[in-house]
């Protein structure tokens, strides 16, 4: 009732479009829903993401839900989530997500969820990891244990758009560590992002967590970058 009051003297806005949702639409509009470019990758055994691992990182499964076009809606979502501290566009994806993949065992039966990491600086800044709510709606929903302590950022980067001479984004294998023991020995781990771009991040992050002896490595982002 009372979120009824509110949404009449203070209606929200679909994330992707800008009309006022109706009561019964959670962070985008139905006619937003049915138009987000859907990439239906977990359908799919050498999808994109895969592919763009290939001969970099072993993978067991990757997917990404959305594809993300410049000045498209799910830039615009995930515009929000990044900067306008709209986490439920994390929350909503996940849930989404974790439905579509519920008969994909590889990812169902997996051990840890782990977010790609902020550096602590980035997370004061921003007040929250934008990652957090997409795998952790997964995370419940798989009852898979969120984990954000095993993979840690060591260092501060400027800005994540930011290019060196090379074009390449000026990370390296060292802004990744990992903190482990044996009881993580063969573990099952899916990284989770918000968008794949290069791909460099995430393999990284992945060659971080290769670390540990044996472990398996997924990836499962919100969207993929498609030109
Ligand atoms: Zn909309």
């Amino acid at each position: 009732m009372i979120t009824h009051l509110i949404n009449l003297f203070f209606p929200k806005s679909c994330a992707a479009c800008t009309s006022f949702l109706l009561a019964d639409e959670i962070v985008i509009c139905t006619s937003c829903r049915h138009k987000l470019p859907v990439t239906n990758h977990h359908l799919t055994k050498d999808n994109e993401v895969i592919k763009k691992f290939y001969g970099r990182i072993p993978l067991e499964f990757g997917s990404a839900l959305f594809y993300f076009h410049k000045r498209g809606m799910v830039q615009e979502m995930i515009h929000r989530l990044k900067y306008k501290s709209l986490e439920d566009v994390g929350e909503m994806i996940g849930n989404w997500y974790a439905e579509e993949m519920k008969n994909i065992e590889i990812i169902t039966s997996a051990d840890f969820i782990i977010p790609v990491p902020l550096h602590k600086k980035r997370l004061r800044e921003r007040g929250y990891n934008q990652v957090e709510k997409f795998g952790k709606a997964i995370s419940e929903k798989f009852n898979i244990p969120y984990n954000d302590t095993i993979l840690v950022r060591k260092v501060y980067a400027k800005t994540q758009t930011k290019k060196n001479l090379l074009g390449r984004n000026d990370i390296s294998v060292s802004t990744f560590d990992v903190v482990f023991d044996a009881s993580l020995d063969g573990k099952h781990f899916i990284l989770v992002d918000d968008v794949i771009t290069s791909g460099a991040t995430l393999e990284l992050c992945s060659r971080a967590l290769l670390k540990i002896p044996n472990v398996k490595i997924s990836i499962v982002c919100m969207a993929m970058s498609h030109s």
